[in-house]
């Protein structure tokens, strides 16, 4: 492809992009196929010859879609929001364009493997000041990493990675931590030798978008040197908002912090962003200089040169990802950005009356930001058979939860195009299969 040829296949695809947009609430958001279908529609090997742009564009069609589950469909109500938005396609497009390769930033879950890693070699250097006969692997099988049992799977898993004890937390019954749990829990395990050196709290917990008392529990933590890690992956978009900022009380305490902007704040995925209170404690913990990417200005400690990003995360090259944060920044604007934010927390208010409403449901736990936790009220069976009913007809799409051994829905709003009448339409799907299940119950 030449630029000439790039220049009209590229208008073509913006607009094949915008009808997609544009009447993607036709398709049915979950597909209708079965794992393997595409291997009766693909041939078994690679082309010999180049094919023809048309034909490839066409398969997209026959191909691709059907095996789409359409994240970006107002009936998408499926785990968190994918965010989207059309600065940051084209923003993505450039940043393909300009294809340099940054040194920083990770997702989420790279952000708590990385905090993790940054407070176990700085617990072991302070374990060695004070008692210096100790090996690094003596101090590693007494220390201990807290979570709570409602944090994301990724916490458990920097704890694997990491190579130390990660010990969830019970929850109180909003499903958050507070200080008194961990407190105990800490001296218990002080007492019985062990190294407490690590906490993750949550804001915004995935099953249920609880928050972690981290005013109770930052104290604690700066107290008793444990790192304070805060994963405000989903809700984290929302304190863009001064009305959300309460439940940031206690930030002043935290270690680090990351939000996920490729979740609520229109930027596409993927991107997201960490904050370290102290440089130091991260540059500090992975810094591994071969001469190819040494710079002159490296020892003042300033982002000079991008490349000092690299002691930052553990693949060594990213994208250009801030590029679309700085265009969907500049084409809505704190107050564009900020109507998203309510305009999505206003339609989980609006879902959630209608549950309330209706007295065969139940809410399950506060809805703060855009996600709802409801249930039949009733066996588990009876809400996981809902649920297959929900997925089978297609109309919407959702994930459950579990919620102390209750089987849980979660419906999330995702899509920037979800309005009112959707989600009107979407629970008159669902109580229009409640009375179809509950007819079939009694007969
Ligand atoms: C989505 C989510 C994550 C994982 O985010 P990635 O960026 O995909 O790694 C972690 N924590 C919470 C609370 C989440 O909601």
């Amino acid at each position: 492809m030449n630029a000439e040829e790039f220049r009209r296949r590229g208008k073509e695809m913006v607009d094949f992009v915008a009808d997609y947009m544009e009447n993607l609430e036709q398709r049915p958001v979950f597909p209708d196929v079965e794992p393997g279908y595409l291997r009766s529609l693909i041939p078994t090997e690679a082309p010999l010859e180049p094919e023809n742009y048309d034909e490839i564009m066409k398969d997209v069609e026959r191909v691709i879609m059907p095996g789409i589950t359409h994240w970006h469909s107002p009936y998408f109500y499926a785990y968190f929001p994918a965010a989207s938005s059309y600065p940051a396609m084209l923003a993505d497009m450039l940043s393909g364009a300009i294809g340099c390769i940054g040194f920083s930033w990770g997702t989420a879950s790279e952000a708590t493997l990385m905090s993790l890693l940054a407070a176990r070699c700085k617990i072991v250097r302070r374990v060695q000041s004070i008692n210096p006969e100790m090996s690094e692997p003596e101090i590693f099988i007494k220390l201990v990493a807290y979570t709570s049992e409602q944090s994301h799977s990724s916490v458990e898993r920097a704890g694997l990675i990491g190579g130390v004890m990660m010990k969830k937390i019970p929850t109180d019954s909003t499903y958050a931590v507070t200080g008194d749990t961990l407190k105990k829990i800490v001296e218990k395990d002080k007492e019985a030798g062990l190294i407490p050196f690590y906490f993750c709290a949550t804001l915004g917990t995935t099953a249920s978008c609880a928050f972690d008392h981290i005013s109770e529990l930052g104290p604690i933590c700066n107290e008793q040197n444990i790192w304070m890690h805060v994963d405000a992956a989903y809700a984290g978009s929302a304190f863009i908002c001064p009305e959300f900022r309460p439940l940031l009380n206690g930030i002043e305490f935290a270690d680090s912090f990351n939000l996920n902007p490729h979740k609520w704040l229109l930027v596409n995925f993927d991107c997201s962003a960490m904050w370290v209170k102290k440089r130091q404690d991260m540059i500090g913990a992975f810094k591994v200089e071969p001469l190819y990417l040494r710079h002159e200005n490296q020892e003042s400690g300033r982002f000079i040169s991008p490349e000092l990003g690299y002691h930052w995360q553990i693949p060594l090259g990213r994208r250009f990802r801030s590029l679309k944060m700085w265009f969907v920044f500049r084409m809505y604007g704190l107050q564009g950005l900020q109507a998203h934010i309510r305009k999505q927390v206003g339609l989980a208010k609006e879902f959630e009356s209608l549950v309330r409403a209706d007295k065969r449901f139940e809410i399950c736990a506060d809805v703060i930001m855009g996600l709802v936790c409801f249930r039949l009220k009733g066996s588990n069976e009876l809400n996981q058979n809902l649920l297959k009913r929900i997925t089978k007809r297609r109309e919407i799409h959702l994930v459950p939860c579990h919620l102390t051994g209750r089987f849980v829905l979660r419906f999330a709003i995702c899509s920037r195009t979800t309005e009112s009448h959707h989600i009107r339409e979407a629970w008159r799907h669902i109580t229009q299969l409640t009375f179809e299940l509950l007819q079939e119950s009694i007969q």
